[in-house]
């Protein structure tokens, strides 16, 4: 099958559908790939990689498009993407269709086969495809975090890990998913003492037994947040309702018992933020302050490494990638279920019921 990977249209969108790595697995059984020359360029992806990969190399977006049966992207299409979409073909990115209805509504009209990372499911439970880009945000948290509580970035001048004779700093994480544990492992690891907090007890049973005395737990109530956050430095939130806005579980007279210069990351912020004071924020200028609290509230962190976060995505994309390559799209969908719940448009129709439901309208 010839797959095909645009550059991202999308501003401030460095990561590439495919790497040269996942490039070399596609060719290596048989399946011609065509990229957009300067694909990964913004990453240190050098067109010669993709071509030593076994990649043709094409000089405009519009060969891709026209000639993949399979589009392999990380960002919805943009509008003048979708104008090439064409029936039959097969668009394999994350789509977040639910909030979107002109892109719906053009990529029913399309009559297109598209798949969304967001919806892929796991054997497990949870959705592979985003878990990636939450262990990044996790991870990246601490390190935006322990950089905005310096001084010259508008923070109280704290080191995350203390020093000799100097404590380290207190980070509380609200909530304790994959996104909270990640930042737990760094901030652990970096020496901060740490106190983690979700409403779900055996979540915490589970971060008790692997971390032991280094951290503390706590269930999830007003009280034990406004107690935590009496002495925080550094205040990471990561709560998930699956499928609801993030609950708003620090209010705006929760920061007037916080110490001035302390800093909270809202990771939340791409469901609306569970800090009430937040507002989405970009790596241009990721903070402001409210009542002497700084708060950063970028809603696409992986984006500021995007090198990384590329190769965690491919890492997770590369299986149905090669699924959908070797058996085309509906073998593919058969023979799996979790793969099958990221059919969100099919030649003409919305068929995931909660993107459906979402939209607000029989399609
Ligand atoms: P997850 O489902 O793995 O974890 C969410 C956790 O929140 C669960 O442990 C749950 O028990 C807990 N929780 C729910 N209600 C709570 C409450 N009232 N009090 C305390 N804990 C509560 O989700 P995740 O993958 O960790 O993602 C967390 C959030 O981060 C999501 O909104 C996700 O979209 C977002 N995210 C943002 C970025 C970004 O760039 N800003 C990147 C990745 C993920």
């Amino acid at each position: 099958m010839l797959v095909g990977v645009p550059r991202e249209i999308k501003v401030h969108e460095y990561r590439t559908g495919l790497t040269p790595a996942s490039v070399r697995e596609l060719t290596g059984r048989g399946h011609p790939v065509l990229v957009e020359t300067g694909l990964g360029a913004a990453i240190g992806l050098s067109d010669e990689q993709y071509e030593a990969a076994g990649a043709g190399i094409v000089p405009s977006a519009s060969e891709v498009w026209g000639r993949a049966e399979l589009i392999v992207k990380v960002k919805e299409p943009q509008a003048a993407e979708r104008a090439l979409l064409r029936e039959g073909q097969v668009l394999f990115t994350y789509l977040h269709l639910a909030a979107d209805p002109p892109q719906a509504e053009d990529l029913v009209r399309s009559r297109a086969v598209c798949i969304a990372y967001e919806t892929v499911t796991g054997p497990g439970g949870g959705l592979p495809l985003l878990a990636p880009m939450s262990e990044v945000a996790g991870r990246l948290a601490v390190q935006a975090g322990a950089a905005h509580l310096e001084l010259p970035a508008g923070g109280m001048g704290v080191l995350l890990s203390g020093v000799p004779g100097v404590p380290p700093a207190h980070v509380v994480i609200i909530g304790a998913g994959v996104v909270g544990t990640n930042a737990l492992q760094v901030a652990a690891g970096a020496g901060a003492r740490v106190t983690v907090i979700d409403r779900n007890i055996e979540r915490l049973r589970q971060l008790d037994l692997v971390f032991g005395n280094r951290i503390a737990t706590r269930c999830s109530t007003g009280h034990a947040i406004e107690e935590s956050l009496a002495d925080a430095d550094l205040v990471i939130g990561a709560v998930l309702v699956a499928g609801a806005a993030a609950p708003k579980l620090v209010t705006r007279a929760m920061l007037a018992g916080m110490k001035r210069g302390a800093v909270l990351v809202d990771v939340a912020i791409d469901q609306g933020g569970c800090f009430e004071t937040s507002r989405p924020t970009t790596h241009a200028d990721p903070t402001y302050v409210v009542d002497g609290i700084v708060h950063y509230c970028v809603a696409n962190m992986p984006g500021a490494v995007a090198r990384t976060s590329a190769h965690a995505l491919n890492n997770a994309t590369l299986p149905f990638v090669l699924a959908l390559a070797d058996k085309g799209w509906r073998r593919a969908l058969a023979d799996d279920e979790h793969l099958r719940r990221g059919l969100n448009v099919c030649r003409g129709e919305v068929t995931h019921e909660a993107v459906a439901d979402a939209l607000g309208r029989a399609w």
